[in-house]
């Protein structure tokens, strides 16, 4: 009893006693990953829109540039009939089956998968790799849905998510899926996603970057040896998170799917680990949750190969805390908004959403929630107290150039007659005199302070007027 209220007495008594609790862990061969990244990073998957040819030459050209080391065979094919290869290498006897984008639009550890296998295949003298070789027998099955990908959705060519389709087996992907986990009887299973940008670590501004779970098997949300262990491994990684993206780590609800593959992977046996990757800071294409996936993923092999991660307490797995959902890619704080002749003090909430172009995308403004946003985080926040929200106006004529345009808008114009060639970016607006209501629509307006212009948020991106 003494010795308890000494600990809450004395601070660092309290860090020693929560040390003891847990064990060193040793992070060289993450390190080792992190540091040399960009040695076996392959070239090309910049970007998350990506599609099956990509992945079927970075198949052919790891096989071919280590020769031994990795073979590939096509284990089902898709809706339109694009074939489903699986990588597979490793000589152990512990299976280790992994798939990546089975949403379409979900690209993040594909990509990574392609680094890890280039790191793996240059490394086999690596102390680590030899013993994840000679241990293991892994198989990865890279974009599980390539349809979806061809046009970067999340369903496959029937419209189905093939993650509430575990159970009926309508689509061959989800078939092949069930029968690739059926005749592994897979020991361990990571299934690889990407999610949302706007989740956050609860009650924190920072992004969900990397959420994990160690899926339900049933509602009750039982714990068996089996789920213990994928418990045990997230710990593991977590420790990794928090050394190179501290902070940022969530923990995804556990709550039971009877549909979903993770839910019925872990119920089948397999102990399943389900990766998701959101976003990060200045990063809309995921680099970071590429290299954290190429780190963990590999540091995970390790662990299973080395049985390391079961010195690691479950409990660390339930301290890692919930994702939430209260991040916008801008917030405006406090601006003063004046309808009907009278001040109201807002905050505004605003996202950049993608809108597809062919294999790209343009970035499109809405205006999400206004009010007291307090509890909501954001990319990017503007204190605006003190600011009062003006309504941009018309312009009429056409605009020749950017300086005139640059001009027009620190004169307050950012509305055009017609949204057409010629406006230099001014959305078209129905009135003569726009409304508070056009403003928010396209998420244009000024910020005023003392009678003078002096920001403008311009289709949701926030702009320095003296910048112009
Ligand atoms: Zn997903």
């Amino acid at each position: 009893m003494d010795f308890l209220m000494n600990v809450f007495r004395h601070p660092l008594l309290f860090i020693l006693v929560c040390f003891a609790n847990t064990y060193a862990q040793d992070l060289s061969f993450a390190d080792e990953l992190f540091e040399n990244y960009e040695t076996y990073k392959v070239d090309g998957f910049q970007q998350r829109r990506i599609k099956q040819t990509e992945v079927l030459s970075a198949i052919d050209e790891t096989i071919a540039q280590y020769p031994g080391v990795f073979e590939s065979r096509i284990v089902g094919s898709s809706v339109q009939g694009r074939p489903l290869p699986m990588l597979s290498f490793g000589n152990g006897t512990t299976d280790v089956l992994m798939w990546s984008q089975m949403h379409g639009n979900e690209s993040t550890a594909t990509r990574a998968l392609f680094d890890l296998l280039h790191f793996i295949g240059a490394q086999q003298e690596n102390v680590r790799v030899k013993n994840i070789l000679n241990a293991l027998r892994i198989h990865v099955i890279p974009m599980l849905n390539p349809d979806g990908a061809e046009v970067f959705q999340r369903e496959n060519a029937l419209g189905i998510d093939l993650n509430r389709d575990a159970l009926r087996l309508v689509s061959p992907e989800a078939q092949t899926l069930k029968r690739v986990r059926d005749s592994l009887d897979a020991d361990y299973g990571f299934n690889l996603h990407d999610q949302s940008r706007y989740y956050n670590v609860e009650r924190t501004p920072k992004q969900a970057s990397i959420s994990f779970l160690a899926t339900a098997y049933n509602y009750e949300k039982d714990m068996n040896e089996k789920r213990r262990d994928a418990a045990q491994l997230i710990g593991y990684l977590h420790a990794i998170n928090e050394k190179f993206i501290p902070g940022h780590t969530g923990r995804y609800s556990d709550d039971f799917e009877p549909r979903a593959f993770g839910d019925n992977i872990q119920l089948w046996g397999t102990r399943l680990i389900l990766i998701e990757t959101g976003g990060y800071p200045d990063d809309r294409e995921k680099s970071m949750g590429r290299k954290m996936n190429y780190v963990l993923i590999g540091s995970a092999l390790d662990a299973v190969a080395t049985s390391s991660f079961e010195q690691v307490a479950d409990s660390v797995y339930w301290g890692i805390p919930e994702n939430d959902r209260k991040l916008f890619d801008l917030k405006i704080e406090k601006v003063q908004v004046t309808v009907e002749d009278k001040p109201y003090v807002l905050d505004l909430g605003i996202n950049l959403n993608e809108v597809a172009a062919a294999d790209s995308y343009t970035l499109e403004a809405s205006l999400e929630d206004r009010g007291d946003l307090s509890t909501y985080y954001a990319y990017e926040v503007r204190n605006a107290e003190g600011y009062e929200l003006i309504v941009p106006k018309r312009y009429s004529r056409k605009i020749k150039t950017v300086e005139d345009r640059n001009k027009l808008l620190r004169q307050g114009y950012a509305f055009s007659r017609l949204n057409k060639e010629g406006a230099f970016g001014f959305k078209g607006v129905r009135s003569a005199s726009p409304s508070l209501e056009e403003a928010y629509t396209h998420v244009t307006f000024f910020l005023q302070k003392e009678g003078k212009l002096e920001a403008l948020i311009w289709n949701g991106k926030f702009i320095q007027l003296s910048d112009l």
